[in-house]
């Protein structure tokens, strides 16, 4: 008989886990890749990771790693900075599926929580009654409850509200050895304290497993810590440094016997999943506040500005953050902040402070406006306040205070600002020598750094610029630790003051709090989690913080030659800088965001690692490095990973480091083109610019498919369009040049006269031309009529003596539909003939118009990449969207509002590109030329149907789902009489299959407007 080898332990977990557990199970390579690692430079493979659907999951979850002894991590948005959400253990992910608001007791101003919703979620689902989570992390709209909780994490008011340890009344939880607790306050006198917390609050009581709490281990285990609180009393009151952001270690100060209730949910904030899973939250709310005003303080110098919060916070303000040079100059660099900073940042300044003032009457916080002028002028620094009392105002301005990190991020170089001291807190008296002197640190160790956030809490972000994938870097790293550190101790700070401890602090407790308050940590892990299991290696028994073993960059990582077919020359690395670019992905965890903007889709449908921004990010570094086998960049499962990805370009611009998935997925499709025939679905996509002057004159046959029974079922079978969908209907007179006003042959361009402020180019794009033709006709019409020439793209060889131009064969295309199926090759050859067309036009600066969103963007984006070269660049610089064109002339002066009236009410969705380009403001403003509409933007991220994605059976409800995110449901409820308008192809059909409504191009409403003015 063969000798049976038994099942690696992993194996047999997987197995187990798949059998009990209703949640998804995720063993695979790939899977577990994307969650080795966080927002710090870590990096370590998880054994596996669990996505728990219900408490029973998180149970059975805990008993089967205990059983088969392996350690346990509890995750959720993964944003830690510190390398705690990284370990070799099974990860169990909250932020799926457990992420309910249980109970709301408004009366009380409580809610409990699961520990997986978001806290932008939370005050969402809070404001109607008046009341917010006011824990204000930047990550706000990514960040769990239960993350913040394990990380004690702090908002940018915390000076007002205090961190998360001030605000979590209590945690139900679930212990290393199964057993379940309530940990919350407990009375004075310990002998009632059990009783006390046996008889909880009714809502915990009534939740499952409450009832366990009053089993005897539990009961043990709290009697253990209170006990622990007494006989270290005198210790521990002098163990720790008195600031407010102290968030280092496990907060044994709560044991503390004292005037107050002990609340031992305290000693559950900032313990890093290391002691307990937290199943239920309870979280103090605060009324919100009505009325705000901000300061603005500049100064000439760093130094300076850092000598005044210890006189600032006396007026009492919520939030006192600096914001330093560099990030003032980067964010004027950047075209949305740039508005901002022109209104609001007077000169040159080397620093700002935003002070916040949020009492409920608007009157009491412009007289602490008044007061800090005079505090302000008292100091010697006249005229140094800009009063922003309009809420609008204050929001821009902390959208760039918020974005600080982000905006540091986007450098391109291999050098990245790396996050190991950003939250030190020293005591305000001491804050301008303590950045003096840390400055100088970095000056000696040949580096810099920036400096932002919480001046009111002495707690300021810096990250000095390193290459961690050099040895001499990770040595840099550990030096500057150690002066950074050692100067905090001098000033009694705090070395972890808000982005807690992980792999980078844990390991200085001992020298920052003594070896005894070390011991008491061990004691309290030990206590809670005799066998190690939860989350090792943080808090206590740490590794170092420089041992490239765990980095993210590890001394072995490297990134062999790559084939890559479009420009990456911007980045550094291999593949002409592809590395680079995937490798500008440092985890912050933006791209989940469930709301706001457009990035990322898939992900807000599935709330799956692998569909978001982030998980692909990582996916691809993982791959081009080897790290996910051979070939893994063509593998399937890469395209899996990259199927739900819409190539909506949110994360072009929504990504603060600029990741530019939709690019990168060009790649991905085609490495796999060189191993696979095209499906032929995709092919008959991806050719249709080529066949569609031959297969229009057919369109009776080709429209069939809606009418013939059996017809729509067949082409699911045969090419995988969803027989639920209908196909867009061709029209069998496509759109074709009118004679009235042609081009001039390119041939004679030269010596015939043309106007860059008269002559139009129009780019007539395939989808326009063939299934929506009036759109063309529409545009054509308006700059008729506003006085323009126009000429056609593509049609002035083809000049004949009918009274309409004759299309000819293949007209010209942007090649998109050959970029989203990967074949570049063929792309890039019709990006040679648009080029080759357009030069005599872009020689002359006449403005090459078009309609579609997606095709003539393509003319600005990823022209570039496929034919990298001036030429292309000056194409770039001329091809505009209709409305961008009508903006421009607007803005020169040779279009008069209005053009047209409507009366009525207008819905307007912008295509994802649109966004992507910031082209919406200028659709607005072409909308406004139209008296009597009122426009109203629907606020959406991408429609869901991102061109052959909704038609495809395996994703036609996933495109259906990203359209019930928003765009359908405002589409239904708009008045029967309101217009709707949406620009994109794709986006008018998603509309009309979701709801039955007819959108229009916004070219059909102007030409109505004109056509109905009086
Ligand atoms: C750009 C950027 C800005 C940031 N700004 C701030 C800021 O302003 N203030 C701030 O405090 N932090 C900030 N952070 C750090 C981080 O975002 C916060 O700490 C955040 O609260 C973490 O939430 P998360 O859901 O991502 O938690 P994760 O990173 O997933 O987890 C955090 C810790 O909690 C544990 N944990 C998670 N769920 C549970 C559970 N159910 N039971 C027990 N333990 C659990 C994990 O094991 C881990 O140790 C920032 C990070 C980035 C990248
Ligand atoms: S893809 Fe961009 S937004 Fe998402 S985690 Fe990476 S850097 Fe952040
Ligand atoms: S292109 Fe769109 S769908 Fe794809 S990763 Fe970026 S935001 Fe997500």
């Amino acid at each position: 008989m063969p000798k049976r080898h038994p099942a690696p332990i992993s194996h047999r977990l997987a197995a187990r886990l798949e059998r009990e557990l209703e949640g998804e199970v995720l063993f695979d390579r790939f899977s577990c890749g994307r969650y080795a690692t966080d927002a710090s430079h870590y990096q370590i493979e998880p054994i596996g990771v669990v996505v728990p659907k219900t408490d029973d999951d998180v149970r059975a979850a805990m008993a089967a790693a205990r059983e088969e002894g392996i350690a346990l991590l509890p995750r959720g948005g993964g944003t830690s900075q510190s390398g705690q959400t990284v370990g070799r253990a099974l990860v169990m992910d909250f932020s799926k599926y457990l992420k309910r608001v249980v109970t709301l007791d408004t009366g009380a101003r409580t809610c409990i929580v699961e520990p997986g919703i978001v806290l932008d979620d939370l005050n969402r689902q809070l404001r109607p009654s008046g009341l917010w989570f006011p824990v204000d992390v930047s990550t706000a709209s990514r960040a769990t409850i239960g993350g913040m909780a394990g990380n004690n994490s702090c908002g940018t008011r915390s000076i007002r509200y205090g961190i998360m340890r001030d605000n979590v009344l209590s945690i139900a939880a679930i212990l290393a050895d199964g057993s379940e607790a309530r940990f919350g306050e407990v009375g004075r006198n310990f002998p009632n304290a059990v009783e006390t917390l046996a008889s909880g609050p009714a809502q915990l009581s009534a939740s499952p497993g409450w009832e366990a709490m009053q089993g005897s281990a539990a009961v043990a285990l709290l009697r253990d810590l209170i006990a622990l609180g007494r006989r270290e009393a005198a210790h521990i009151a002098q163990a720790f440094p008195q600031v407010s952001r102290r968030v280092g270690g496990y907060l044994i100060d709560a044991l503390l016997p004292g005037p107050g209730p002990i609340n031992l949910a305290t000693l559950l904030c900032g313990s890093e999943g290391t002691l307990a899973v937290s199943r239920r939250i309870e979280l103090k709310l605060s009324p919100l506040p009505k009325n705000k005003a901000l300061g603005i303080c500049h100064f000439a110098s760093f130094r300076k500005a850092m000598e005044v919060p210890q006189h600032i916070v006396k007026l009492n303000p919520v939030a006192v953050e600096v914001v330093d040079r560099t990030l003032i100059e980067l964010a004027r660099d950047i075209a949305i902040f740039r508005p901002v900073m022109e209104t609001y940042v007077r000169g040159q300044p080397d620093a700002l402070l935003l002070v916040e003032f949020a009492e409920d009457e608007q009157a009491e916080n412009l007289r602490r406006l008044d007061r800090l002028e005079e505090l302000l002028e008292d100091l010697g620094h006249h005229d140094s306040v800009v009063k922003v009392a309009d809420a609008a105002g204050q929001k821009a301005i902390w959208d760039v205070r918020a974005s600080g990190l982000n905006i540091m991020m986007s450098m391109k170089s291999e050098g990245k600002p790396i996050s190991f001291i950003e939250d030190c807190a020293v005591p305000l008296q001491h804050l301008a020598d303590y950045t003096e002197r840390l400055s100088a640190i970095f000056e000696r160790h040949g580096t810099r750094g920036t400096w932002y956030a919480h001046a009111s809490v002495g707690c300021l972000h810096v990250r000095p610029v390193l290459n961690l994938k050099l040895e001499k870097d990770a040595r840099t790293m550990r030096a500057i630790a150690e002066a950074a550190f050692a100067m905090v101790k001098q000033y009694k700070g705090s070395h972890s003051g808000e982005h807690g401890d992980g792999l980078v602090r844990s390991e200085f407790h001992t020298s920052m709090y003594g070896p005894h308050t070390v011991q008491l940590f061990e004691e309290v892990k030990d206590r809670f989690d005799p066998k190690g299991l939860m989350n090792p290696g943080k808090i206590v028994r740490a590794p170092r913080m420089d041992d490239r073993r765990l980095f993210r960059f590890k001394p072995s990582y490297r990134v062999s030659e790559l084939n890559m077919t479009l420009d990456w020359s911007a980045y550094p690395g291999a593949g002409g800088g592809f590395q680079g670019a995937v490798e500008m992905c440092n985890n912050n965890g933006e791209c989940r965001k469930l709301s706001a903007d457009v990035m990322c889709p898939s992900f807000r449908v599935t709330g799956n690692e692998r569909d978001v921004t982030r998980g692909r990010a990582n996916t691809l570094r993982l791959a081009i490095s080897g790290q996910l086998g051979p070939d893994a960049l063509a593998a399937p499962a890469m395209l899996e990973t990259m199927k739900l990805c819409v190539s909506c370009k949110g994360c072009r611009r929504e990504c603060p480091t600029g990741v530019d998935m939709a690019k990168m997925k060009i790649e991905v499709l085609a490495a796999a083109n060189r191993h696979r025939r095209l499906p032929l679905r995709d092919r008959l996509i991806a050719y249709l610019p080529r066949y569609a002057a031959y297969a229009a004159p057919f369109a009776p046959l080709l429209n069939a498919r809606q009418q013939i029974p059996g017809a729509a079922w067949l082409t699911q079978r045969l090419a995988g369009f969803a027989a639920a969908r209908p196909l867009p209907r061709w029209q069998s007179r496509p759109f074709r040049p009118a004679r009235r006003q042609e081009a001039p042959a390119s041939e004679r361009a030269a010596s015939v006269k043309v106007d860059p402020s008269r002559d139009v180019v129009l780019f007539a794009d395939t989808f326009n031309t063939y299934f929506e033709p009036e759109n063309l006709e529409a545009s054509v019409e308006i700059m008729h009529h506003l006085g323009y020439r126009v000429h056609y793209l593509g049609a002035e060889r083809h000049a004949g003596s009918a009274a309409e131009l004759p299309i000819p064969a293949r007209r010209l295309c942007c090649g998109r539909t050959f970029l989203s199926a990967g074949l570049v090759e063929q792309a890039r050859a019709e990006a040679r003939r648009v080029l080759a067309a357009a030069q005599t036009f872009v020689e002359r600066g006449i403005a090459i118009v078009g309609l579609e969103p997606s095709c003539l963007l393509t003319l600005r984006d990823e022209f570039v990449s496929l034919l990298p070269g001036s030429d292309t660049e000056r194409l770039a610089g001329c091809a505009l969207l209709l409305e961008e064109f009508l903006a421009r002339e607007v803005k020169a002066g040779r279009i008069a509002s209005p053009i047209g009236a409507l009366q009525g009410k207008l819905l307007l969705h912008g295509h994802c590109h649109q966004k992507a380009f910031g082209v919406m403001s200028a659709v607005r403003q072409s909308l406004a030329l139209v008296s009597g509409l009122a426009v109203e933007m629907v606020d959406s991220s991408c429609c869901g149907m991102a061109g052959a994605f909704g038609y495809a059976a395996e994703t036609h409800d996933i495109s259906l789902a990203m359209g019930e995110l928003s765009l359908l449901p405002q589409v239904r409820n708009a008045a029967p009489q309101t217009l709707i308008a949406a620009d994109g192809f794709s986006c008018r059909h998603q509309i009309r299959d979701g709801t039955g409504r007819s959108a229009l191009h916004v070219a059909r409403v102007l030409r109505k407007a004109i056509e109905a003015r009086p």
